[in-house]
């Protein structure tokens, strides 16, 4: 069985669900091995083999620590190379896609980006032009490379071990080396989960009227992550850095929670895979019902928090 590489997502060996999520999918198509990339290794070997990782390759080393995408891509085609992959899985951030799209230039590959599944014989889905479209398709030119958009699968655990550690050695080039990261500025912690990976995201819009406290009670009762709508960001309401859409981030999570957004287009190409979606909007005529799964015809400084109040009396 061909193995599938999984670029697993961590800081300093601390493994992001999305790894493990990759790892569920990677078992579908073959046998998953994670490509370890940096420090940390020893803090996630357990994470990853109860996730089904059957092997792991490792690489440590200065260049991937403090240079930008490169050296990653340049550690992953070989690797790839090496061991002959079936396919590699990356997850569909900024950074993934970069690495993607480079990695499969390097091997001669075809890349799928933003799929939101991926079948046994790597046939993947994408959910395309703000949801108006379902793309299937494969990757027919060399070693698959997929990115996956998070939260797409329910990480599902084999309770197994890891089998095998490969330490590997790269020869970075000269243009792994040519961009340095200076320095890293930390967002002020909000003790929330990261927008692009929350399970639960609930999101504000103009509706707020720039208030957005019931939009964050709301979520901190659920243990969600605050999206908002362009109009919010633009009025200076929220940081851009939590807008969903188009020209913001795009989230798939099991629960999206839209209040005060009208259901723009732009707003829906951001959102629109998200499993479960339930509208809080005083105007029943808001286009944002058309998708909703559950809706509420009200003022949001009314129902969100009386929706709060009586999750924290269900805790
Ligand atoms: P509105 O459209 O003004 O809707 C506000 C909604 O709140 C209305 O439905 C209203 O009924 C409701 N409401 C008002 N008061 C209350 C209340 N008290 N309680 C409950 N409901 C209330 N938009 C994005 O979101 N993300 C993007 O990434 C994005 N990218 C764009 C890119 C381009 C190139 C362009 C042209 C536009 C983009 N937009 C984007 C903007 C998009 O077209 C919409 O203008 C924007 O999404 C509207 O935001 P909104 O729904 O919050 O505001």
């Amino acid at each position: 069985m061909a193995e599938i590489l999984v670029l697993v997502d961590h800081v300093d060996g601390e493994v992001k669900k999305t790894a493990l999520e990759l790892l569920t999918l990677a078992r579908r198509a073959g046998e998953p091995a994670a490509v370890f990339l940096g420090s940390g290794y020893d803090a996630a070997r357990d994470t990853l083999g109860q996730y089904g990782a059957a092997k792991a390759y490792v690489v440590e080393a200065p260049e991937l620590e403090q240079y930008l995408v490169v050296p990653k891509a340049e550690a992953l085609a070989q690797i790839a190379q090496s061991s002959g992959a079936g396919g590699v899985l990356l997850t569909s951030t900024p950074e993934g896609k970069e690495i993607a799209a480079r990695l499969a230039v390097k091997l001669g590959s075809g890349v799928v980006t933003d799929a939101v599944d991926v079948a046994a014989d790597l046939t993947t889905t994408q959910s395309v032009f703000a949801g108006g479209y379902t793309v299937t398709a494969q990757v027919t030119k060399g070693t698959p490379v997929i990115t996956v958009k998070p939260n797409s699968v329910t990480p599902e655990a084999t309770g197994g071990t890891v089998g095998a550690e490969d330490k590997v050695a790269v020869a970075f080039s000269d243009a792994a080396t040519k961009a340095r990261i200076v320095e890293r500025k930390p967002r002020a912690a909000t003790g929330r989960p990261e927008l692009t990976e929350a399970s639960i995201v609930v999101s504000g819009g103009r509706g707020t009227g720039g208030d957005f406290g019931p939009v964050e009670a709301l979520a901190d009762a659920l243990g969600a992550a605050v999206g908002a709508s362009r109009a919010a960001v633009d009025s200076g309401w929220y940081p851009h850095a939590y807008q969903v859409g188009q020209t913001g981030k795009t989230v798939s999570p099991q629960l999206y929670l839209a209040c005060g957004i009208s259901g723009a287009i732009q707003h829906r190409a951001g959102m629109q895979t998200s499993k479960t979606i339930v509208v809080v909007n005083k105007d029943p005529e808001a286009p944002i019902f058309a998708m909703a799964d559950f809706g509420v015809v009200g003022d949001l400084h009314t129902v969100l928090p009386q929706a709060t109040a009586e999750i924290q009396k269900r805790k």
